[in-house]
């Protein structure tokens, strides 16, 4: 399956780019920034010499492949400083052993993130194999795999997790035990170096704690975002509002997105939010944003937009969902938590924030912040989606061809492209 491709497809965004890549001087700050030093304790406060050693493997394999190659090789689209996006020749992964799976993605999504990765405003340092959210075809299975065989298609999670430590017997995906923290595809070195989605094969490590297969009837396209961004959607909706609802039948869903007119990231988990919202249940579900690209998407959902200055009016719900990046708007979201309601927070984009302490005690609310257990979720939107009760490709606003990838990307990071899916002839 190893695909050999030329270097020649190198799109750079055109000069007329909403959203620019950020320079050197400034792509070292944010790698400098406060936020960073969080993350990389993060990533480090655990197993700290396997994530050194497999950084020097990766290293040296390469060094190696380039000067004896053993492997066939393959294309993987490599985003660089710049914003540069190219096709490059690399080797296949490495066998992932016993339990593991090769797989070919078959319809890779954009996430949320991806514009800020690419454009050089994270702490992550480029260049990277980009891409962590994608439906696959699974092309070979280790001796012990048990669960999926070739040929299978599948959902792939972006975090890598074995299903056998006490974490991930206990749905607790996103920390497994057995990997170094953070671990995903598609953040290069800062991820760990497991591979990109936007190549033609990604090793899976743990074949059957991880892919999940795809029900009959459901579109690899439709599917790509539930590796990431739908279950993160999801998970600020479903452990929630069934107790919310069983308690008030007219309890209503509040998100919170971007409360200025710009910001670098997506909308799509906020949208997937609202929408899982009404398939669960909610009659009613509001969306504040400032952007009126995303309050456009959101009526053809069916959720009620609101400008940002809507809210100084608005009535408080029991369930909100802070999508936003910035310490007001996290205030803004648990000021309009209900009594006894739960606000939950998309991302911990902003180092650190001011909450209304004395009002949240006195209201009993609670506040979630963390990241999403994709792979515990996996199943429950699946299930959703197979059923015909959730349309996540309701949020897909460009879909093309995967060998077209470096022009679209290009064109989705300097635009507000909500969600670009790329899928195989
Ligand atoms: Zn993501
Ligand atoms: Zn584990």
């Amino acid at each position: 399956m190893a695909v050999t491709h030329p270097r020649t497809d190198t799109t750079r965004p055109e000069s007329d780019a909403r959203f620019r890549p950020r320079g050197t001087l400034r792509r070292a700050a944010t790698m400098l920034s406060p936020a960073a030093a969080v993350a990389n304790k993060a990533a480090l406060e655990r197993d700290a010499g396997d994530r050194v050693e497999r950084l020097i493997t990766a290293a040296t394999d390469r060094i190696h492949q380039r000067r004896h190659p053993t492997r066939p090789r393959m294309r993987a689209l490599i985003a660089s400083g710049g914003a540069r996006l190219a096709w490059q020749d690399i080797p296949v992964p490495q066998d992932p052993g016993p339990d593991g799976a090769m797989v070919r993605p078959i319809a890779v999504a954009t996430c949320d993130l991806d514009r800020a990765l690419a454009l050089g405003a994270t702490p992550f340092p480029l260049s990277l194999s980009i891409g962590h959210e994608c439906a696959a075809e699974v092309l070979t299975v280790g001796e012990r795999v048990t669960t999926v065989a070739p040929g299978q298609r599948v959902c792939v999670p972006f975090q890598i997790n074995c299903g056998r430590c006490l974490p991930c017997r206990a749905g607790l995906t996103s920390n497994c035990a057995e990997v170094p923290p953070l671990s995903m595809y598609g953040f290069g070195m800062g991820g760990g170096h497991w591979g990109g989605a936007l190549a033609d094969q990604l090793a899976v490590p743990y074949a059957d704690a991880m892919l999940v297969p795809l029900p009959d009837g459901v579109d690899p396209v439709a599917a790509a975002s539930v590796s990431d961004t739908i279950c993160d959607g999801y998970r600020h909706i479903a452990p929630h509002l069934p107790g919310l609802l069983r308690r008030d039948p007219d309890a209503d869903v509040l998100l919170i997105g971007c409360l200025g007119r710009r910001t670098i990231y997506s909308p799509s988990v906020t949208l997937y939010a609202g929408q899982l919202a009404l398939a669960l249940g909610a009659r009613r579900v509001r969306l504040a944003d400032g952007r009126p690209e995303v309050r456009a998407a959101a009526e053809r959902l069916g959720l009620e937009p609101l400008r940002p200055r809507d809210l100084r009016h608005a009535t408080p719900a029991p369930l909100v969902v802070a999508a936003t990046v910035s310490s007001r708007g996290v205030w803004t979201a648990l000021s309009l938590t209900a009594p006894d309601g739960v606000c939950s927070s998309v991302g911990g984009l902003h180092r650190t924030a001011r909450i209304p302490a004395i009002g949240m005690y006195t209201h009993n609310a609670s506040f979630h912040v963390g990241r999403t257990n994709a792979r515990a979720l996996m199943p429950g939107v699946l299930d959703l989606m197979a059923a015909g009760r959730f349309h996540p490709e309701r949020v897909i606003s460009t879909h093309g061809a995967l060998d077209d990838a470096p022009r679209l990307l290009a064109r989705h990071y300097r635009s507000s492209d909500i969600k670009t899916v790329l899928s195989a002839a």
